[in-house]
């Protein structure tokens, strides 16, 4: 199909039933517009948009619903798949710390990622200071592991939605209650673990 034809292409939206221009290379919905995308499912939409930020392109290789072969999307795949999978739990972390309600200047995420086993990923409610002989656990707002394969695929978006929202309301948990995060403190204090994959 050439650009124009692509461009052309109109669809329905199933929520608002208005036309939308859906583009198979970009489009990261089949039946959905941007605004109720948005809408519907905003933190699945957030991480999207912020994946497509990151890895600087339009490619719409879906990690949560589409079906891929590797542990994410060709279309996010570069030359270092390690650091594929920091930007893929970076824009998740980032995210659901946003929504949770602490703004960039206010939370730092951190990646071990693995392409084999679990990644595992923090959310620090502010950088944290590694000078210290142990971070103040304090600090560690969220604490999670999981394969990179495991977040995707053929996932409902509803899935996807509510997984996002987990996260979002460990955080905000977290904080309400000053909640040591005794796995995650440990594991920062055993990997002695450099800022390299975190911003
Ligand atoms: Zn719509």
């Amino acid at each position: 199909m050439s650009e124009s034809e692509r461009a052309l292409e109109k669809r329905a939206c199933r929520f608002c039933g208005k036309t939308f221009d859906f583009d198979e290379e970009s489009s990261i919905y089949q039946d959905l517009c941007c605004r109720c995308a948005e809408k519907k499912f905003p933190l699945a939409f957030a991480v999207r948009k912020r994946i497509q930020e990151y890895c600087g392109t339009s490619a719409a290789g879906d990690v949560f619903t589409e079906k891929h072969d590797g542990c994410l999307p060709d279309s996010m795949m570069s030359d270092d798949l390690m650091v594929d999978i920091i930007t893929l739990f970076k824009a998740i972390g980032h995210v659901v710390a946003e929504a949770a309600g602490l703004n960039e200047d206010q939370h730092t995420v951190i990646v071990e990622p693995s392409y084999e086993d679990s990644t595992w990923w923090i959310v620090t409610k502010n950088p944290p200071n590694i000078s210290l002989p142990e971070p103040a656990r304090s600090e560690i707002v969220l604490f999670d592991y999981v394969k990179a394969w495991h977040l995707g695929w053929n996932k409902s978006e509803d899935d996807v939605e509510e997984m996002l929202r987990g996260w979002k309301d460990e955080i905000v948990k977290s904080i309400r209650e000053a909640r040591l995060v005794e796995d995650a403190a440990q594991i920062l204090k055993d990997a002695k673990i450099s800022l390299l994959s975190s911003s």
